[in-house]
């Protein structure tokens, strides 16, 4: 495996890959993986000839209240999981490295960012597209593997690619979740053993809230959204907010609808989690 850390060493890679017709594909993370990444870089392995990770804790994606400063870091564990599962370029760059200190240029979507994590985190999406449009840039994949663990994100970064023309396929990724039931995320070590347990409340409340969305369909999410923020407040969770949305809209089903998202984002202690479940409209 090949670690880049800077931008010229990683495009001048992509460009003579690109020459020689390989097939490039791309897994961006921030790092601290577990084995819900390490699924993108396993999908990413069997389908590209020469496989990029990108670890980069990316900062204009951060509030200036969130977590940013102690975002969990593990470079040599990172590096070692990313050998064992044969990937060919790590790139890990430093923040001075990845945005010029005078960066005044973005990349905004402003219609499916708007709801759930965009309306709680409003600087977040405009962070994530930025950096994913300077990562596609740098590293030219033929396709980039993103998570269904952050569905809205995975959304949002289709309608850039369409919206742009950026040539690369999106390939979304099924979330990957613990025995137990939680979504795998590096935020999960913040959580202490009884914070962890209380967690499962997320996961419990958006199958039922799934079971009954197949059941009754879409004029009874109000009452779905309410039981769930109900079951995890009363497990101890604060619920910053549960909702269902066309997931092509990112709006409220309407007749057309043929896949909601049902989402969830909830702060146990200081330590916000998300999770969703992806429901077709039968
Ligand atoms: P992150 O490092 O949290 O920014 O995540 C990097 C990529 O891994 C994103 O595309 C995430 O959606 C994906 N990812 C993170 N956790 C999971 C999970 N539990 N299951 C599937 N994909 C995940």
């Amino acid at each position: 495996m090949i670690l880049f850390r800077t931008k010229a060493e990683l495009a001048r890679f992509a460009a003579e890959t690109k020459r020689s017709g390989k097939v490039i594909g791309l897994v961006p993370t921030m790092g601290y993986l577990h084995a819900g990444h390490m699924s993108l870089v396993d999908t990413a392995r069997a389908r590209a000839d020469v496989v990029i990770v990108t670890l980069f804790v990316n900062p204009t994606q951060f509030g200036p209240t969130e977590d940013l400063d102690r975002y969990p870091r593990d470079f040599e564990r990172d590096k070692k999981m990313c050998e064992e599962h044969k990937v060919d370029v790590l790139f890990a760059p430093d923040t001075h490295e990845m945005y010029a200190s005078d960066s005044s240029t973005w990349i905004e979507e402003l219609d499916l960012a708007k709801p759930l994590c965009g309306a709680s985190r409003p600087a977040f999406y405009r962070g994530v597209t930025t950096v994913v449009g300077k990562l596609f840039h740098l590293a030219q994949p033929d396709f980039a593997c993103f998570g269904l663990k952050d569905a809205q994100q995975c959304f949002v970064i289709e309608r850039m690619v369409r919206d742009l023309d950026f040539q690369v396929e999106i390939v979304p990724c099924p979330l990957v979740r613990d025995e137990d039931g939680l979504a795998l995320s590096s935020r999960n070590r913040y959580l202490s053993a009884d914070e962890r347990k209380r967690a499962l409340s997320i996961h419990q409340a958006l199958v039922a809230g799934r079971k009954t969305l197949e059941e009754k369909g879409f004029s009874a999410l109000d009452e779905i959204c309410r039981t769930a923020i109900n079951s995890i407040t009363a497990a101890g969770g604060r619920v910053d907010y549960v909702e269902g949305l066309d997931r092509a809209t990112m709006k409220a089903p309407t007749a057309e609808s043929r896949e909601i998202l049902l989402a969830a984002a909830v702060f146990f202690g200081t330590t916000r989690l998300i999770d969703n479940e992806l429901v077709q409209v039968k």
